[in-house]
């Protein structure tokens, strides 16, 4: 089977097309309303974009079908079957399959150009680099994030240094293939030196900061395919990856923001409690009241606005639907209930979000951090269910600690509040919270789905 030709004209066109469709797609994702068509509309850019370069370069197909229909097929199945708590793990192996596929192509397409220039060598060399990085590194994310490797910062002494001396010594060989093109040797030298750079990069990081890490990574994954754009000079794969690079700096530098940590913080820096912070005894001794599903129910007779505000362990309990239920059985009765959603609540960007659309919570009941926290006294029961450091107090009141200044949802400043939850264990920051120990706060312990499910039971029966 070879292929057709179309003159560059038109494919520059229609690749002027697709970037278009990319730039709509990413606005439409900004908002959960228009997230699923602003999907659709990138992915159509992509199709268009695939199609015109099948069809530009009278390509023969044989190979591109089989790779086609056995990547389609895995990604496929993996799609389908993920978990929605495994994401991460899913984003982060796409974003390294993305860097190994640039460092191959970019590879390939180099060694096969007769006297290439410049500009072929520069972008070769980094493609390598940066590719190979965003693999290994993935890789390592992968690992961490569904536990085949331990979690924890891994480090040794002079690992700094090690990564200092490994990332010149890759740049070295950059300049070396710049200056000597025939040396392919040392393409393959900046793809090892880069591959341990991605482990040794990575390693050190905790595993509960591996989504900023993710988000980073993406990042890399797209600026890797630029360079390979400027290797094939495909205009579109430049677009598109300057595209992916710059919005993947975005989102870690918003989550970044959200937590209140500088990037240098969580590639190099460690999260834990402040050695001079009170302990847990101090914080909740003889100060945190229990409650029971049928006390709260009785909470809700009076009650006519009512805020849930989500974390980790909702979707840990996977809690969504009943909560959902929850908040039927209540707008039956005539009490307003709206869901607080802080930008880092759980453990990817949108956690809360994607959660609450699967259990068709309307998007119109979703009210941002900033937005609801000007409105908290006006709320009567305020129904925090596995979140524990996005609503800490401490956040605004203790300097020292290691959430200072974090942007938190001021639930304490409800009426009344109830925090569903197994203990009085700590959350991500590791730090004991005094929300639980509040005059207006009423612990129902309990794993989130079972102590909803009861408390539906409750209200139904009341
Ligand atoms: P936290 O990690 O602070 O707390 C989650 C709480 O959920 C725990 O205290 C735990 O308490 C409870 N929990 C766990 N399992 C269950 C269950 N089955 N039923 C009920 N409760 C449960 O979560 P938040 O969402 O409040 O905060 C997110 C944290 O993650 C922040 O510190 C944020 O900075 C960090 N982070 C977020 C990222 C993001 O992109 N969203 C990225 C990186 C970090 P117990 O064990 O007692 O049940």
């Amino acid at each position: 089977m070879s292929g057709y030709f179309i003159e560059t004209g038109w494919v520059n066109l229609a690749y002027l097309v697709a970037s278009v469709l990319f730039i709509k797609g990413i606005k439409g994702l900004t908002h959960p309303r228009t997230a699923v068509s602003g999907n659709l509309t990138s992915a159509l850019g992509m199709l268009l974009a695939v199609v015109v370069t099948l069809l530009a370069n009278g390509l023969d197909y044989q190979w591109i079908l089989v790779g086609a229909v056995i990547g389609g097929l895995v990604g496929g199945v993996i799609a389908v079957r993920v978990q929605m708590t495994k994401i991460p793990e899913m984003v982060a192996l796409f974003n390294g399959f993305g860097g190994g596929a640039s460092v191959l192509v970019a590879g390939a397409a180099f060694m096969i150009t007769a006297n290439p220039d410049v500009q072929t060598t520069v972008s070769t060399g980094l493609s390598g680099l940066i590719g190979a990085v965003t693999f290994s590194g993935s890789l390592i994310a992968f690992g961490k994030l569904s536990e085949i490797l331990p979690g924890r910062q891994i480090s040794f002494p002079g690992l700094r240094i090690f990564n200092a001396l490994v990332g010149l010594g890759a740049l070295a060989c950059v300049v070396w293939l710049t200056v000597d093109p025939s040396a392919t040797i040392a393409y393959w030298v900046i793809v090892a030196a880069a591959l341990v750079l991605g482990i040794t990069l990575t390693i050190p990081i905790g595993g509960a900061d591996m989504p900023v890490v993710i988000s980073l990574l993406n990042s890399y994954s797209g600026l890797a395919a630029a360079a390979t754009g400027f290797v094939l000079m495909n205009n579109v794969l430049i677009i598109a990856g300057s595209l992916v690079g710059a919005s993947g700096l975005i989102l870690t530098k918003i989550m970044c923001v959200a937590m209140n940590r500088s990037l240098g913080h969580v590639l190099f820096g460690k999260l834990g409690p402040s050695a001079d912070g009170p302990s847990a005894d101090d914080v909740y001794g003889g100060k945190v009241k229990s409650t029971s599903p049928e006390e709260v129910a009785m909470l809700f007779d009076t009650a006519q606005r009512v805020l849930v505000v989500p974390g980790y362990g909702l979707a840990v309990a996977q809690a969504q639907h009943i909560v959902r239920d929850m908040a039927n059985v209540l707008e039956e009765r005539g009490i307003n209930v709206e869901y607080g959603i802080h930008p880092v609540a759980g453990r990817m960007p949108g956690h809360m979000n994607v959660l609450l659309a699967e259990a068709d919570v309307p998007y119109d009941k979703l009210r941002e951090m900033e937005d609801i926290n000007t409105e908290m006294e006006q709320i009567d029961v305020c129904m925090v269910v596995g979140a524990n450091d996005v609503v800490n107090p401490v956040a605004r009141t203790d300097p020292k600690s290691p959430i200072a200044g974090m942007p938190i949802i001021d639930v304490d400043k409800a009426r009344t509040v109830v925090v569903v939850k197994r203990s009085l264990s700590p959350g991500f920051a590791g730090i004991p919270n005094p929300l639980f120990a509040a005059d207006n706060c009423l612990m129902m312990f309990g794993d989130g789905k079972k102590a909803i499910t009861e408390l539906v039971s409750a209200l139904k029966e009341g």
